[in-house]
C-alpha cells in the first residue's frame, strides 16, 4: 500500500479533487500527517474521507523498534518498516542544534569493505515518504512542530547509497524542503555518496545548495579499489572532476570523507597524494579513524594518527579536520545497530 507521505502537497490536492472533496482538505490532511497523526485521529476531516484514505494509504510507514542512548546524548533508533524490514537513524545533539542521520535504502549494494550497512546486500530502496517519515517521527518525539522544528540539520548518512536511489531521494529532498511542511533549507542537508559520478552531475545541474559529502577514503585508485568496489566503475579523477563541477554549479565546497585505516591509507605519502588530488578548488577533508566493525577485518587508525594525518594536510595547505566521533558506545557507525538486531533475531 502506498504511504500518504509519499505524496507532495500538490499530489494531495489532486487526491482531494479525485475524492470530490473541497480543495482546502488537502491543507488539513497535509498538516495532520506531517504531525504523524493517524487518519482515525484527525479531528477536522469527515469520517468517510478518513475511511477512504485508510483503505488506500498507509499513515504510519515506520515506527521506532529500538533505541539506544549514549552518555554523550547521541541516540540511535532502529525503525521497523511496514514490510518488517529494519532501518536505522541517529540523532546527534550539538550545541547549535540537533542533527538527524537517516537511511535511504534497506541495506546497500555498494560493498565497501569497512561498512556494516552493506554486509547483507541491498534489500530494497526506501520511498520518499519513508525517508520523510524518519524526520517527522523524530521531530514529533522531540516535541517539535512544523513551525518550530526540533531538528536543525539532516545528513543522509545512514544505511544506503542515496545516489543509487536517486529519484526517491530527490523527491524526499523536495518534500522535506517544502515551506508548507518541515521547511528545511538545502544548506542544512548533507548528502553523502561513495561517488556515483553521473548522478552527482545530475544533482549539481539542479543548482540547489545541498552539502555534498563524498566518501573518498583513499588518495588513488589503487588503494580505493581495495576497499570500495564502486571505484572500479568511476575513476578517482572523475570523482574529483565532478566534485569541482558540483562546486561550480552550487557554490558549495565539497566535503571529502576519509576513514583512516592503519597500514592502508594513513602514510605521509597518502596525505601528499590526497592534497595534490583535492587542491585547486574549495573543499574540506574530514578525517575519521575507521570505526571498527566486528564483521570486517580492516584496522582502525588511532586518533593520534588522525591528528598527525590532518597536520600533514594542513601544512600542505588543505582544509582538514579530525571528525568528532560521537555515539561510539552505541554501535553508532553506519549499519551497525541494524546488523546487531538482524543477528540477534537469528
Ligand atoms: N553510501 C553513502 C552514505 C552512507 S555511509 C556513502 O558512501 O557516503 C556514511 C559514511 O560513513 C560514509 O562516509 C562511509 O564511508 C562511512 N563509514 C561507513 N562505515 C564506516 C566505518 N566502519 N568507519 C568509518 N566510517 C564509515
Amino acid at each position: 500500500m502506498q504511504n500518504i507521505h509519499d505524496l507532495s502537497f500538490e499530489e494531495m490536492q489532486n487526491l482531494m479533487i479525485e475524492y470530490n472533496q473541497p480543495k482546502f482538505r488537502a491543507q488539513q490532511l497535509f498538516e495532520n500527517v506531517y504531525m504523524c497523526k493517524k487518519f482515525v485521529d484527525i479531528s477536522n476531516l469527515p469520517k468517510e474521507l478518513k475511511e477512504k484514505l485508510s483503505d488506500n494509504f498507509c499513515d504510519q510507514p515506520l515506527l521506532v523498534h529500538t533505541t539506544q542512548k549514549d552518555v554523550d546524548g547521541t541516540e540511535k533508533f532502529a525503525f521497523l518498516l511496514q514490510d518488517g524490514n529494519i532501518i536505522e537513524g541517529v540523532l546527534m545533539r550539538y550545541k547549535y542544534g540537533n542533527t538527524l542521520c537517516l537511511s535511504t535504502q534497506v541495506g546497500c549494494r555498494m560493498g565497501c569493505k569497512f561498512c556494516a550497512s552493506t554486509l547483507n546486500g541491498l534489500a530494497r530502496n526506501l520511498t520518499a515518504g519513508e525517508m520523510l517519515y524518519q524526520v517527522l517521527l523524530i521531530n514529533n518525539l522531540l516535541g517539535g512542530t512544523l513551525k518550530k522544528r526540533a531538528i536543525t540539520n539532516l545528513v543522509l548518512m545512514g544505511s544506503g547509497e542515496p545516489f543509487d536511489n536517486f529519484d526517491n531521494v530527490t523527491k524526499f529532498l523536495s518534500l522535506v524542503c517544502d515551506q508548507r511542511g518541515v521547511n528545511f533549507s538545502p544548506r542544512n542537508i548533507s548528502i553523502s555518496t561513495c561517488g556515483i559520478v553521473p548522478k552527482i552531475k545530475e544533482l549539481a545541474d539542479k543548482k540547489i545548495p545541498y552539502i555534498l559529502t563524498i566518501s573518498l577514503h583513499a588518495p588513488n585508485d589503487h588503494i580505493r579499489q581495495k576497499i570500495m568496489p564502486i571505484s572500479k566503475v568511476y575513476k578517482i579523477e572523475d570523482v574529483i572532476s565532478v566534485a569541482k563541477y558540483y562546486f561550480e554549479k552550487t557554490g558549495r565546497r565539497v566535503i571529502f570523507e576519509y576513514a583512516l585505516i592503519d597500514k592502508l591509507n594513513n602514510s605521509f605519502e597518502c596525505a601528499k597524494q590526497l592534497h595534490e588530488l583535492t587542491k585547486g578548488f574549495p573543499s574540506h577533508i574530514n578525517v575519521i579513524p575507521l570505526n571498527a566493525v566486528k564483521e570486517r577485518t580492516l584496522l582502525p587508525a588511532s586518533r593520534k594518527q588522525a591528528y598527525q594525518f590532518v597536520a600533514w594536510l594542513k601544512d600542505m595547505g588543505s582544509s582538514a579536520t579530525v571528525r568528532r566521533t560521537i555515539g561510539e558506545n552505541i554501535d553508532g557507525a553506519c549499519g551497525q545497530l541494524r546488523i546487531k538486531i538482524l543477528n540477534d533475531n537469528g
